[in-house]
């Protein structure tokens, strides 16, 4: 594996792949590895010839108050993690380098931002379509591979790509998890082992939606009533949203007729998680059992 710390070298890299007829696949991380971040370098290892993992922190994506100076960063170890799956390049850049002083350009897409992390996070995706857009000119890969742990910014950066005309396939990968069903993050790596142990109520909460909806249950109301008394029965735990949204333009729903993503934001402590489960293919009329 080769570590690439410069654009213009990234650039070369690639160009010359593509020269070559090879098959440049990226998957953009911010590090921090764990077995989701390796899912992913896993689905772009079969599916290409060069496979590109980034490795960038990037600071416009995180709001004034939040956590960009503590993110939790340990590139020896990243580097083993992406080593161990196969990854051919190791591209970390500078911050100065991607945003030089007289940078002043952003990306920002309108409807699918507002809603879920929008509410709490104004720009937070702005920063994001604005750095994977500037990671997807700078590697020129044909696809680009993304966890739906993060469904909002999946459904963001597919919406860019096609109002932008790009030519990069977008993939989402599913959610993995630990043994208690804790979406991996890294920044479970937060947690006190209360808040830990608290932090199972986010997918309990998304259980009880499944729950209900394959015993036929529609009316959003009821299902977002029995989450929160889950996720409020833990005293740890602190509710930022949980909503049931249309699976594609990610607009709230009342009752549940077409596919769609429930998902929620809770803090344990100043830790603040995201999750989701996605239902596809619901029978529209099912019976009551
Ligand atoms: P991050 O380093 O947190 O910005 O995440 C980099 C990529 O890994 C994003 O596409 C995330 O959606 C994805 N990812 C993060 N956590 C998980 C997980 N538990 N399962 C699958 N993908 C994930």
């Amino acid at each position: 594996m080769e570590i690439i710390k410069t654009i213009e070298e990234m650039k070369e890299i690639s160009s010359q792949a593509r020269r070559g007829g090879k098959t440049v696949v990226l998957v953009p991380t911010m590090g921090y590895f764990h077995e989701g971040h390796l899912s992913l370098m896993r689905e772009g290892r079969r599916r290409s010839d060069l496979l590109v993992v980034s490795l960038f922190v990037n600071p416009t994506q995180f709001g004034p108050n939040e956590d960009f100076k503590n993110y939790p960063r340990d590139f020896e170890r990243d580097r083993k993690m992406a080593e161990g799956v196969g990854t051919d390049i190791l591209f970390a850049p500078e911050v100065g380098s991607m945003y030089p002083p007289d940078h002043q350009t952003v990306v920002r897409v309108e409807k699918v931002t507002q809603n879920l992390c929008g509410r709490s996070r104004p720009t937070h995706f702005q920063g994001v379509t604005t750095v994977v857009l500037m990671l997807f000119e700078i590697v020129m890969p044909s696809a680009a591979i993304f966890g739906e742990k993060d469904y909002q910014q999946l459904v963001t950066i597919k919406q860019m790509v096609r109002d932008l005309h790009m030519s990069v396939e977008v993939v989402g990968m599913p959610t993995v998890r630990e043994a208690d069903g804790l979406a991996m993050s890294s920044r479970n790596t937060y947690l006190l082992l209360e808040e830990r142990k608290a932090a199972r109520s986010l997918y309990g909460s998304l259980q009880k939606a499944q729950e209900l909806l394959q015993k036929g249950e529609r009316d959003v109301d009821r299902i977002l009533q029995e989450m929160k008394r889950i996720l409020q029965s833990e005293p740890l735990a602190r509710i930022d949203y949980v909503q049931v949204c249309d699976a594609r333009t990610l607009e709230d729903v009342k009752r549940i007729e077409r596919d769609v993503v429930v998902a929620l934001a809770a803090y344990l402590g100043k830790t603040r998680l995201i999750d989701n489960l996605v239902f596809r293919n619901l029978s529209p009329n099912p019976q009551h059992r």
